[in-house]
């Protein structure tokens, strides 16, 4: 059994205040593989007060210090990504394939991404040659409380940690209770590689301890944060008496509009997509919208690709999906998709229960269902599941109602070899990011999302605005 009883404070590993421990269950298993505390305000308290300290000498350290600082983590993280990968693998039961080609690299891919925006950030500049002495500083948050989910760990802690470790903030990460293995080992790096203490501290815990905590306390200058909508909002509201910056990236239920014209590999991809990770992807296509005149074909092909994508543990090596990380989880999917039957969806493939051959670990059947009307509970509601919904359209005006009648608004996705139909589609979809004919984001893009899919941007120099404050000055002396 692994024991992590300890946060990071100060640059040392520390008890908690008062002992409460947490059993992490290995989810292809249901067996408890790892033991950690849940903090206290006490231990928030101690790590905010760490951070508060350490503030003024990182924000004072030159940007090109911090970079480097930055650049030593990376070089440590690329050394151990397998370990990043089997801590992954067995907190949220990612199988290790993926848990190393997509999970940890994406780690190692937002340090990569951080280090270069680095270049593009303007931290002193005039202002125009209009207003002589008029300057415009870019300058640290200051204390940043960070709190995370369980589904891309690495990914969603390194997308805060490092961009604002590069825009002289001090911070203190709580990542999810159900996966904190992988932030411990990333706790370890940033020790080894020389962050001076306070500058990085690590609690772990809950949402009703230590992230309300953070939200509430006066001397956490903004919070960053990933997670559900219901979070987002709670935390809204316990930041709210202090005003301080709160940055959401929230959850979606992505629109995969696929038009006559795409192919069948459009609908093979967008089934493969929406169950990548189990279908625990914020930005999972989990909406096909499919053009009337393929619709029937699209079924069948989508029938087909659930029922080739196989199922198993994470722990063994291969191209299935795993299980989904917890109970709570596993019993909302398998509500959701009694919901569906229920409200009269067409089930074309999976269904109820766990998939032929398991008894144990938090295994689902890939699902997909047909004829799904944009108002059912499925359509509306995030799954987080391996469950798609296949909704047929007729023509691009009502192709764009459906995907954007919803309250997310993350990620839409496109497929046609129309070019100016996309670029129509592009500007008309409401979502922070759209990809179309499955090209992916190009490198330093921001990730985002509008209405209540929070409307953070992280990633690229957008990524490291996240902390900086504007300050406008005028009078500056010619240097
Ligand atoms: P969650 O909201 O339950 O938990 C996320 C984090 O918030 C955890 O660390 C949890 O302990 C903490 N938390 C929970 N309640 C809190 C409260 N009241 N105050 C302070 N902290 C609290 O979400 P989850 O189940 O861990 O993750 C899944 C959700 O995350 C999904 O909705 C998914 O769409 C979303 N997500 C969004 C993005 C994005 O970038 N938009 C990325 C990944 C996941």
């Amino acid at each position: 059994m692994i024991e992590k009883r300890q946060f990071y404070i100060d640059g040392a590993w520390v008890a908690p205040a008062e002992a409460r421990d947490f059993e992490v269950i290995d989810p292809s298993t249901e067996e408890p593989c790892a033991i950690i505390s849940l903090g206290s305000a006490a231990d928030t308290d101690r790590a905010v007060a760490a951070a508060r300290a350490a503030l003024p000498g990182w924000a004072a350290t030159p940007p090109a210090e911090r970079i480097a600082a930055v650049a030593r983590v990376r070089a440590l993280y690329a050394a151990r990504i397998d370990e990043m990968a089997e801590a992954i693998s067995l907190e949220m039961g990612a199988p290790i394939h993926m848990a190393r080609e997509q999970q940890a690299e994406a780690g190692i891919g937002n340090i990569d991404d951080a280090l270069a925006a680095a270049e593009q950030v303007v931290w002193n500049a005039p202002l125009g040659d209009h207003a002589p002495g008029a300057r415009i500083l870019r300058e640290p948050i200051g204390v940043v409380g960070m709190i995370t989910p369980w589904n891309w760990p690495v990914s969603q802690t390194t997308l805060k940690v490092f961009p604002a470790m590069i825009a002289g903030c001090t911070m203190v990460l709580k990542p999810s209770e159900f996966a904190p293995l992988d932030s411990a080992l990333l706790a370890e790096l940033i020790h080894e590689a020389g962050v001076p203490a306070g500058v990085f501290n690590l609690v772990q815990g809950d949402g009703a301890g230590v992230g309300t905590r953070l939200s509430e306390h006066p001397d956490v200058d903004m919070i960053s944060f990933t997670g559900s909508t219901r979070a987002g909002r709670a935390i809204s509201r316990a930041a709210s008496e202090t005003l301080k910056h709160v940055s959401l990236e929230l959850g979606g239920k992505g629109a995969n509009v696929i038009f006559a014209d795409a192919g069948e590999r459009a609908v093979k991809t967008g089934v493969r997509r929406c169950f990548n990770n189990t279908g625990q992807s914020c930005n999972a296509p989990t909406r096909m919208l499919v053009e009337r005149s393929i619709y029937d074909d699209a079924v069948e092909i989508a029938r087909a690709a659930a029922e080739d994508t196989a199922v198993g543990s994470g722990h063994e090596a291969g191209r299935h999906i795993g299980p989904l990380v917890n109970a709570t989880q596993f019993e909302r999917v398998q509500d959701l998709i009694q919901k569906g039957i229920e409200e009269g969806a067409r089930l074309v493939a999976g269904g109820p229960g766990r998939p032929e051959g398991f008894n144990r670990g938090y295994y689902v059947r890939p699902t997909v269902f047909a004829d799904v009307t944009n108002d059912m509970t499925i359509a509306q509601q995030e799954i987080f599941g391996p469950v798609l919904s296949i909704i047929p359209f007729e023509g691009e005006e009502e192709a764009i109602a459906i995907a954007n009648d919803t309250p997310y608004g993350l990620t839409n996705y496109v497929q046609t070899e129309d070019g100016a139909r996309r670029n129509r589609m592009a500007q008309a979809l409401r979502s922070g990011m759209v990809e179309m004919n499955y090209r992916s984001r190009g490198a330093g893009a921001p990730f985002g999302g509008v209405k209540s899919s929070g409307r953070a941007r992280e990633g690229g120099v957008w990524g490291i605005e996240e902390y900086l404050e504007v300050k406008s000055v005028s009078g500056w002396a010619a240097e």
